[in-house]
């Protein structure tokens, strides 16, 4: 039980997200949390929107989960993998390159989102040394994309939106394309195509890949776009002889009714991460998987090698709860949960677009997004949804939910209520 004391050495040592040490926002004590509720300390349940940032697929407290993670803490809880192996590890790639595209087969296990991100990165790099190119040191991403807090993740996340301003003078410049526009079912605009045709083109010497989050951008701005527009990239790069990276760190696993979101637009690219629902949201990890192709020409590159290995790579208690996870996914419930989610928010979540103070809602899957017309006071918005016992965290003018793919009916419902509450308090 956190007393006051504890909770102000909190607020006055302990750094949360993107918080400020001089005044920071309220912080929540959660003591623990089952199925798709968390339980505050003084024993109030608020339903879950966030899936602790699109992690917790299956819920929180699952009994599989949680005996993956018994069982291996009784073998090894950690061991390094330089010069070793082990079952978690492999059994995890296993089921990697079986639910991924067929030419992805080779699998980097990383710690965190942004370091999978950085992997990408660098295999591309390497991979020019290895085909003997020299000077292919930028990347190209699009506008209003996300790739994670790390500097290479940083240098390819929107310029204006990002954090590129705080770190101009650090972060490498890379390539920014114009974003596909709102809608996935908006026709694809071929202006775009060619404008995007002719940046690539003009800067192909120097890029090393290109790097997108398929169908739906998240943290940048929770875009979702037409999938076709992806078969134009991957064109473009087949035809300029560049590397396509997919960012689906976010829209892995099934969350936007597609395993990957790549497959929407049947688009397969050279390089992919993944990672936050990877370990159904227990324990961070992510993985990079990249075509035999890629692989090997990394490893003729002046290295011989590649050159990533961090201490906790392939930890085996992340991986067996990640293979734990991918399993309970295999079983196939996914596809309906999905859809079912998917078809209450276009009912009860799209319409909130009515409201003065909103200036539009999208749904994909199992995202639901209400982009406000001005920024949300956080603190504020948040005391209210605690009220209503619902746990949703806004930032700027995006008011999003993706919850647990095991929410039951009315727990979507009032989650959908208690934001239709939100914006029209708003509006007033
Ligand atoms: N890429 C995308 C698309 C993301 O949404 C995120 C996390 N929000 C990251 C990369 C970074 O992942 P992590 O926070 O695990 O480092």
């Amino acid at each position: 039980m956190l007393t006051p004391e504890d909770l102000a050495f909190d607020r006055e040592h302990l750094w949360h997200p993107y918080t400020s040490a001089l005044n920071p926002l309220p912080s929540y004590p959660v003591a623990r949390a089952a199925g798709c509720e968390l339980f505050l300390q003084d024993g109030r349940p608020l339903i879950d929107g966030m899936a602790s940032w699109w992690s917790v697929i299956h819920g929180y407290n699952h009994p599989r989960l949680n005996q993956a993670v018994f069982d291996q803490v009784a073998q090894m809880s950690h061991v390094m993998f330089g010069g070793i192996t082990h079952e978690p590890a492999v059994r995890l790639g296993q089921a990697l390159v079986r639910m991924t595209p067929e030419p992805l087969t080779t699998v980097f296990l990383a710690d965190s989102g942004s370091v999978s991100v950085e992997v990408a990165l660098k295999q591309a790099l390497q991979y020019w040394q290895g085909r003997g190119v020299k000077g292919r040191y930028r990347f190209a991403a699009f506008r209003y994309g996300y790739h994670g807090d790390t500097f290479g993740a940083m240098s390819v996340t929107d310029p204006e939106n990002g954090m590129h301003g705080l770190f101009a003078g650090f972060l490498p410049s890379n390539v920014f394309l114009d974003a596909p526009p709102l809608g996935y079912d908006m026709p694809v605009e071929l202006s775009l195509i060619t404008r995007w045709r002719e940046q690539l083109a003009a800067h192909r010497h120097e890029l090393a890949a290109v790097i997108v989050e398929p169908v739906v951008q998240g943290a940048g701005g929770m875009r979702i776009y037409n999938p076709a527009y992806l078969a134009h990239l991957r064109s473009l790069c087949d035809e300029l002889d560049l590397l396509l990276i997919f960012d689906e760190i976010a829209t892995g696993f099934g969350r936007t009714g597609r395993l990957f979101a790549m497959q929407h637009a049947q688009v397969i690219p050279d390089i992919l991460t993944v990672g936050k629902a990877l370990t159904g949201g227990y324990m961070t990890l992510a993985a990079t998987l990249c075509t035999r192709a890629v692989a090997e020409t990394v490893c003729r590159s002046e290295a011989g090698v590649f050159m990533h290995g961090p201490t906790f790579m392939a930890n085996p208690l992340a991986c067996q709860v990640a293979t734990a996870s991918l399993e309970l996914l295999s079983e196939g419930r996914w596809p309906e949960q999905i859809q079912a989610m998917e078809a209450m928010m276009r009912n009860l979540l799209l319409p909130l677009a009515e409201i003065d103070s909103v200036a539009d809602t999208r749904v994909l899957g199992g995202i639901g997004v209400v982009e406000m017309r001005q920024p949300m006071r956080v603190a504020e918005v948040q005391k209210k949804l605690i009220g209503r016992g619902v746990w949703i965290r806004p930032f700027g003018k995006l008011f999003y939910i993706m919850p647990p793919y095991v929410i039951q009916p009315e727990q979507l419902r009032h989650l959908i209520d208690s934001m239709r509450a939100v914006c029209t308090e708003a509006a007033v």
